[in-house]
C-alpha cells in the first residue's frame, strides 16, 4: 500500500464509524502562548476539551501537521540520528467528544491496524496503565478488560505515569492511555531477544505507533483528579511510522514518503544512501527538514532573528551544515527540492503546492547568505584545527571559539561539534570568559545588532534546546549580546 492510500484509508475508516473528517490546522501557532508549533492533533480542539467551547462533532479524525523541536516535545536532537523521529510529521487522529469512549477506542484501533493494514498480531504490544500511588489510581482496569478480549495478556503491557498518563498541563483533562507498539525486527532477532522487554527502550526497530488518550479526568489545583461528566477520546498515531510498518522498511526514511528526496540527493551528491552513517545522518537530515521548513513557510511563518522564526532558521542551517560537510553541497540546494515537496504532499497539503515557487525563494535566500558565513568561517576553523594538529594541541581555546563567534557567526555548538569530529574539546569556560569581556566592552554601546546565531535568553514561551544539547552535548550557554 502506497502511503497516500494509508492515509485515506485512515480517514475512510473513520468515516465508516461515523466520524467527520477535519482539516489539519496550521502548523504554526499564532494565538497561544503557550506554544509556537503545533504539536499533536489535539491542539485544535483544546478548547473543547477544556469545556469552552462546544464542538461541532463528537467524532472526528484526521491528520494533523505537527512540529516537535521546542517545549515539551523537543526531537530534534533525534532526528536524523535515529531514523523514526522527525521534526516535521504527520499524527493521524480519531476523537471523540463526550461520545464514545474506551471500548471502541481499543476495538477500532485494533480492528484497523490487524484487519484492514493486515499488520501482523504477533508483532503488535499495547500498553495499559499500571496506576500511581500519589495520585490514588489503580490499574486501568476497564482498558486491560477490553484488551484482553482481542490480545493475548503477554503482549499486554503495564505502563507508568510517565509513558502511559496523559495530562494537557498542572491543571485540565488528563488521563490514562493506551499505547500500540510494534516489533519490526526479524525474526533471527526476535528468536533471540522478546520484543516485550525493548518497548519503550527507544529501540530503533520496536516503536511506539499509536496513542490513545483517555480523558476522564480534571486536574484541579490543588492538583486532585476529579473525574470528568463526559469523557473524551483523543489518540495520535504518526503516519510515517504507520507507513513503514505497513510497507515492511526498517525505517521511516525507505518508505514512499521519503525515498523520492533520498533518490534526488543521491543523484545531487554523486553519494549512495546507505554506505556510510555519517552521509546517511545527513540524507535523512535533509530530507526531514525540508518538510519542516516548507510547511512552516506556508503556514507563514518566514525565518527570522526571533522566536518561531529563529527555530526554523536554525532547522534550516543544520540541514544546509549537512549537506554542505557531509555531501558536498557548496551552492543552494535545499530549496531545489521544493517541486518534489509539491508533488508528494500537494494534494493532502495544498499550502504547498500553492505556494511552492514563494516556500523556494526564501529558502534559497536563506540558504545564500549561510552558505557565505558558513564557507568563510569553516575555512578559517581549518586552518586553526591543522595549526593544532602541528602543535600537538588538543583544546580548541575560548578565545578561537569567540573569534568564530564574533566574526563569523559560528554557535558555539557548531564550534563544538565540528572540534570533536576533530577529536577536540572545546575550552567552553573560556568563551563564556571571552563572552563577559565583550560584554563589558559594549556596555557603552547603547544597541548591538543581534547575531543569527545568538541563542536568545529563555523568554516567555521561547525554548529552542535541541540542536544545542544534542549536538554537542554540552551544556547549552544562554545569551544575548544586547
Ligand atoms: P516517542 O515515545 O516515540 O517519542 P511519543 O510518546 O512522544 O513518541 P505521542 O506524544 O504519544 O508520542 O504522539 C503520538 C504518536 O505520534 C506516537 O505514537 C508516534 O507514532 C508519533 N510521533 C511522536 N513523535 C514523533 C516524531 N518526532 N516523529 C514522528 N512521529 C512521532
Ligand atoms: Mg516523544
Ligand atoms: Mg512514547
Ligand atoms: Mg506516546
Amino acid at each position: 500500500m502506497e502511503a497516500k492510500q494509508i492515509r485515506t484509508t485512515f480517514i475512510e475508516f473513520f468515516q465508516s464509524k461515523a466520524h467527520q473528517f477535519v482539516p489539519s490546522s496550521p502548523i504554526v501557532v499564532k494565538n497561544d502562548p503557550t506554544l509556537m508549533f503545533t504539536n499533536a492533533g489535539m491542539n485544535q480542539f483544546k478548547d473543547a476539551f477544556l469545556g469552552n467551547e462546544t464542538p461541532k462533532f463528537s467524532r472526528v479524525a484526521n491528520s494533523q501537521k505537527c512540529l516537535r523541536v521546542s517545549g515539551k516535545h523537543n526531537d530534534l536532537e533525534e532526528v536524523g540520528v535515529d531514523t523514526y523521529h522527525h521534526t516535521m510529521f504527520e499524527m493521524l487522529g480519531n476523537w471523540s467528544f463526550g461520545d464514545y469512549f474506551k471500548k471502541e477506542a481499543i476495538e477500532w484501533a485494533w480492528e484497523l491496524l490487524t484487519k484492514v493494514y493486515q499488520l501482523p498480531k504477533d508483532r503488535l504490544y499495547v500498553s495499559v496503565f499500571e496506576g500511581d500511588s500519589s495520585d490514588k489510581l489503580g490499574l486501568d482496569q476497564e482498558a486491560f478488560d477490553f484488551w484482553k478480549k482481542i490480545v493475548p495478556e503477554d503482549r499486554i503491557i503495564m505502563g507508568s505515569k510517565k509513558d502511559n498518563f496523559w495530562e494537557m498541563g498542572d491543571t485540565g483533562p488528563c488521563g490514562p492511555c493506551s499505547e500500540i507498539h510494534i516489533d519490526l525486527r526479524t525474526d533471527e532477532e526476535i528468536a533471540k531477544a522478546p520484543g516485550r522487554s525493548l518497548v519503550n527502550q527507544d529501540h530503533p526497530q520496536v516503536i511506539e505507533i499509536w496513542n490513545l488518550v483517555f480523558m476522564q479526568f480534571n486536574r484541579l489545583a490543588d492538583g486532585s483528579l476529579k473525574e470528568l461528566p463526559a469523557k473524551h477520546v483523543d489518540t495520535g498515531m504518526g503516519f510515517e511510522r504507520l507507513v513503514r510498518a505497513i510497507q515492511q522498511k526498517s525505517s521511516n526514511y525507505d518508505t514512499d514518503i521519503f525515498t523520492p528526496f533520498i533518490s534526488y540527493l543521491e543523484q545531487k551528491s554523486g553519494k549512495k544512501y546507505g554506505q556510510d552513517e555519517q552521509t546517511d545522518i545527513a540524507f535523512r537530515v535533509i530530507a526531514d527538514h525540508i518538510r519542516a521548513i516548507s510547511f512552516t513557510i506556508a503556514d507563514g511563518q518566514l525565518p527570522s532573528n526571533n522566536k518561531a522564526g529563529y527555530v526554523i532558521r536554525r532547522i534550516l542551517r543544520r540541514a544546509v551544515r549537512y549537506g554542505y560537510t557531509f555531501l558536498d553541497f557548496q551552492s543552494p540546494f535545499l530549496y531545489e527540492l521544493c517541486p518534489l515537496m509539491a508533488s508528494q504532499f500537494g494534494e493532502i497539503f495544498p499550502e504547498i503546492r500553492e505556494q511552492q515557487d514563494f516556500i523556494a525563494k526564501v529558502i534559497q535566500e536563506e540558504e545564500t547568505s549561510f552558505l557565505r558565513t558558513l564557507d568563510n568561517g569553516l575555512k578559517m576553523l581549518g586552518i586553526i584545527k591543522s595549526e593544532m594538529k602541528e602543535n600537538g594541541e588538543k583544546v580548541l581555546s575560548g578565545k578561537v571559539a569567540f573569534e568564530l563567534y564574533d566574526t563569523y557567526g559560528f554557535p558555539l555548538d557548531l564550534t563544538s561539534l565540528i572540534a570533536r569530529e576533530s577529536g577536540f574539546s572545546l575550552d567552553e569556560k573560556g568563551f563564556q570568559a571571552e563572552m563577559e569581556k565583550q560584554k563589558t566592552r559594549s556596555r557603552a554601546a547603547s544597541e548591538s545588532e543581534t547575531g543569527d546565531w545568538v541563542q536568545v535568553e529563555e523568554e516567555s514561551s521561547v525554548e529552542f534546546l535541541g540542536y544545542d544539547q544534542l549536538e554537542s552535548q554540552s551544556k547549552i550557554i544562554k545569551y544575548r549580546t544586547v
